[in-house]
């Protein structure tokens, strides 16, 4: 079993799941889609607008529609492209986006294009008018949260996704939407796919892309082959299968042959590297890249990261852009594990926050327990009381979107109902009659 040459025995790696440089080590993770990140973007956001009374006034007003003229986008057959938009001075990017009748989801994409930054959601508001978001209020308890605040790393698209609770409706019409850039030197580019339900006995199906960058000690023909790694692909299959999703196709690839060193991940201007290797093809499928070895800028060797929660949607009018990545050396050498660990990045791409946040915040779908932050058991050095996944198993301890992945055999792979709804109005999902 190559998966596991290094570490695995390992708590302080064996416990990652991702990447927070502001975590703790040994209990981060992130996928970049952790509270504390979005915490710490409040405070850049405040801080790098200058708190100006212009600011205020330009990210004030959420309609999008007090006189000034907004971007025209791009209409496709369920998509639209605003290409090219200028932020204001303080960053603002306001757009007006029409949905279509029947649309059923939306996922939102902006692009930082060439320019490394920061970008997030400030607000949204329905086409009936009503403040469904506002970044800047932390008092008022609003009907829609994304699922990641900002992007991943300043190097990748921020992608949103509506609804992201199966009791929120995609209305058609003009949603405004004010999205924030924090360097607005360049323009952006934003699109939006869009997700509609055919109904009858139409299933829900993902395809599945398995990527292993040259220089890894798994290619993908070897992958193909080995025992181990298909028994972990199966069992990822048969949790989404446990959510009604059916993965009727995984394919093979390797990636970037000649250049060894996308094997080894350091940092974010390498990771947005790698998934830049992608680029080119639009197929509908969800892609998943293995390294070697991958570590955060802090330097701190991670298990996993993705492109946020949702990740960008590959969508055959644009080229791919995301990918979930995930470092074969922190692999878990138990197989159900590892079927656990492709399963749980797989459904971060599709937009499913997790049930529980080291923070102790929680996601916003109202069926998926919710674990109380006074059973915490493990004291962190800097005398943070966390959760462990046992503290909560009479509640979402067994989730496969619990924060933290689990210790000796428990499993960890139940979905809810509104978790399995919300992975298939992602318009990465294909919807076909059986
Ligand atoms: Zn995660």
């Amino acid at each position: 079993m190559v998966l596991c040459a290094l570490a695995c025995g390992d708590d302080q790696v064996a416990d990652m799941d991702g990447d927070d440089s502001d975590a703790p080590a040994g209990s981060g993770d992130g996928d970049g889609d952790t509270r504390d990140d979005g915490a710490d973007d409040v405070f850049r956001f405040a801080g790098d607008s200058g708190a100006g009374e212009g600011t205020d006034a330009a990210l004030t007003d959420d309609t999008g529609s007090s006189g000034t003229e907004l971007p025209e986008p791009v209409v496709g057959d369920g998509w639209l492209r605003f290409q090219e938009v200028e932020p204001s001075e303080e960053g603002a990017v306001r757009l007006d986006v029409d949905v279509p009748a029947g649309a059923d989801s939306m996922v939102l994409t902006l692009d930082p294009r060439t320019l490394p930054r920061s970008l997030a959601l400030v607000a949204l508001t329905a086409p009936d008018g009503e403040l469904l978001y506002d970044f800047r209020d932390e008092e008022t308890e609003f009907p829609y949260q994304p699922t990641s605040l900002r992007n991943a790393n300043d190097h990748l698209p921020y992608s949103f996704m509506f609804p992201t609770n199966p009791q929120m409706r995609l209305q058609s019409g003009t949603y405004g939407v004010l999205l924030f850039v924090d360097d607005p030197s360049e323009p952006v580019d934003v699109d939006v796919v869009f997700q509609q339900l055919p109904g009858g006995d139409a299933e829900p199906r993902l395809g599945i892309v398995l990527w292993f960058a040259d220089g890894t000690t798994m290619d993908a023909a070897q992958a193909r082959d080995d025992v181990d790694f298909q028994d972990a692909v199966d069992g990822m299959v048969g949790i989404f299968r446990s959510a009604g999703i059916r993965i009727d196709e995984v394919e093979y690839g390797n990636l970037g042959a000649g250049d060894e060193t996308l094997a080894t991940v350091e940092g974010d201007a390498d990771l947005a590297e790698l998934i830049a290797e992608l680029r080119g093809d639009s197929a509908q499928v969800l892609h998943v890249i293995f390294v070697e070895h991958m570590e955060n800028e802090a330097g701190n060797t991670i298990r996993t990261r993705t492109s946020g929660a949702p990740g960008p949607p590959a969508h055959p009018s644009f080229a791919r852009r995301g990918a979930a990545v995930i470092a074969l050396d922190t692999l878990p050498s138990s197989i159900r594990r590892m079927g656990e660990v492709l399963a749980h990045e797989a459904a971060h791409y599709l937009g499913l926050a997790h049930t529980t946040e080291i923070d102790g915040s929680h996601d916003p779908i109202v069926d998926t327990a919710e674990c109380p932050a006074d059973l915490a058991s493990e004291t962190l050095p800097s005398g943070e009381e966390v959760l462990v996944p046992a503290d909560c198993s009479d509640h979402d301890g067994y989730n496969l979107m619990f924060y933290r992945p689990p210790l000796g055999s428990m499993d960890q792979r139940e979905l809810t109902n509104g978790q399995a709804v919300i992975m298939a109005v992602n318009p990465m999902v294909r919807w076909v009659e059986p």
